[in-house]
């Protein structure tokens, strides 16, 4: 096998890491829990990415969601060109924002209104401050690994670089400002129970990830989601689905589409800006209606709806509504998971698949992943091996067991059962050599 050069890339992280802290910008970029240092990326077409060495893989992280048509889309490209060319941002109103909100509303219908925001962070907390404006009522409840940006209220028990770092929370957080965070575990319908019957009047929202993500991919139980909007509707709590992962990626409707249960508030992000900057939060017009300026909750940004990420967004959402696209996508995310569900028992390795649509994990573990605790019993060690691995054969995973990966149109029947061979080749090797 050859062995790939990684100069140029080390050369580079050396320098990043005395400039930038860790040398990232973002921590689910590092390579801490697999071993090793980054690859930095020059470029992406389709599919694959070339880093600074000249070495080629096939992308299975696709910058964490957002590139459903995987890299530099030729009609999403010409989108953002033509935008660029006639000036980025405004500061003002702009008709491409009235289309793109017109598009959310008509593809989700839980969602009367929207506003856009330029992060999933942003979404989020913009989405809790509004339900707290709303119910006036300061709890809010979150579930034990869910992801849902760095917002101070939501740092409590988060998955993705919190997970992966295994650290128990973020410093600078002060206790004050999650004292009214209340953490359950993900798919007991009980728990949210008890904890609504106890606290229901004080609860101003349950936030959640439809599907998890961001603990690597774990799938809502049947009943669980309805639990959650039964419960909701009860006590007067205002349901958020964090969809920043699903929406429009499990369907043109999202998570709530595929599963057949309605949020009160929908959090957007990373697809909807076809690999910008954007994220958007929406739902019952009563609800919006509260956002400054139509209302008391005050929510801002410079380059909010700015005309370069919404050009993308609009581009990339109507490339979305072309029929069969979510076939094609749930076809070849099954395609995947049943092969590296496969090549883990050729080798005699437990293994799990979650798996959705186009967002996948291969959980290392002889548990079935339901939660955050069942996801922690996987062997991080061993997905670090098979991670370096798959690397050096020109496959480009997440740096970390406890994430998902995500699969595009761009993606062929070819590359699917090229990574699949390689899994076996990767699983066979480390379980012969102990
Ligand atoms: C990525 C993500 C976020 C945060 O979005 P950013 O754009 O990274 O701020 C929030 N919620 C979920 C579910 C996510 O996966």
């Amino acid at each position: 096998m050859r062995e790939l050069d990684f100069t140029r890339s080390a050369a580079l992280f050396e320098k990043a890491r005395s400039l930038i802290p860790g040398g990232v910008n973002s921590p689910v970029r590092s390579f801490n829990s697999v071993g090793g240092q980054p690859v930095f990326v020059k470029r992406g077409r389709g599919a694959r990415i070339f880093d600074e060495d000249g070495n080629s893989y096939i992308d299975y992280v696709c910058s964490w969601g957002p590139l459903i048509f995987g890299h530099a889309h030729r009609r999403i490209v010409a989108a953002a060109k033509a935008a660029l060319e006639a000036g980025t941002t405004f500061g003002a109103c702009t008709a491409g924002e009235v289309t793109l909100a017109e598009m959310i509303v008509a593809a989700v219908p839980s969602v009367e209104m929207v506003r856009l925001v330029n992060s999933g962070t942003e979404a989020v907390m913009s989405a809790i401050r509004l339900a707290r404006g709303f119910t006036r009522r300061d709890k809010i409840i979150k579930f034990e690994g869910c992801y849902h940006g760095h917002s101070d209220s939501l740092l409590a028990k988060a998955g993705s670089g919190i997970a992966t770092l295994g650290m128990p929370d973020s410093a600078g957080v002060p206790p004050n400002l999650t004292v009214d965070t209340i953490t359950l575990p993900y798919n007991n319908p009980e728990a949210v129970r008890a904890t609504a019957a106890l606290h229901g009047k004080s609860i101003a929202c349950i936030v959640v990830e439809a599907v998890a993500g961001n603990m690597g991919v774990v799938l809502p139980k049947p009943g669980f989601l309805e639990t959650l909007r039964q419960v909701a509707s009860e006590h007067g709590i205002v349901l958020i689905f964090d969809e920043v992962i699903t929406g429009f990626r499990l369907s043109y409707g999202g998570a709530q589409e595929r599963f057949g249960v309605a949020a009160d508030l929908t959090t957007l992000g990373k697809i909807i800006g076809g690999g910008l900057p954007m994220g958007a939060y929406g739902g019952r017009r009563e609800i919006m209606e509260f956002v400054a300026p139509s209302g008391p909750v005050y929510q801002a940004g410079t380059l909010s709806g700015n005309p370069l990420a919404v050009a993308a967004g609009i581009e990339t959402l109507s490339m979305l509504k072309e029929p069969g696209i979510y076939d094609k996508l749930e076809k070849k995310g099954a395609a995947l998971a049943d092969g590296l569900l496969e090549a883990a028992a050729a080798a005699g390795v437990a293994a799990q698949t979650g798996r959705v649509g186009s967002m996948f994990t291969l959980f290392f573990t002889e548990n079935e992943v339901t939660d955050y605790a069942s996801a922690r019993t996987s062997d991080a060690a061993r997905y670090a091996g098979f991670f370096r691995g798959m690397l050096e054969r020109g496959f480009y995973l997440a740096p970390s067991q406890f994430e998902a990966g995500f699969v595009s149109t761009a993606h062929s029947k070819k590359d699917i059962a090229d990574t699949v061979a390689a899994a076996r080749a990767v699983l066979g090797e480390t379980t012969a050599a102990g």
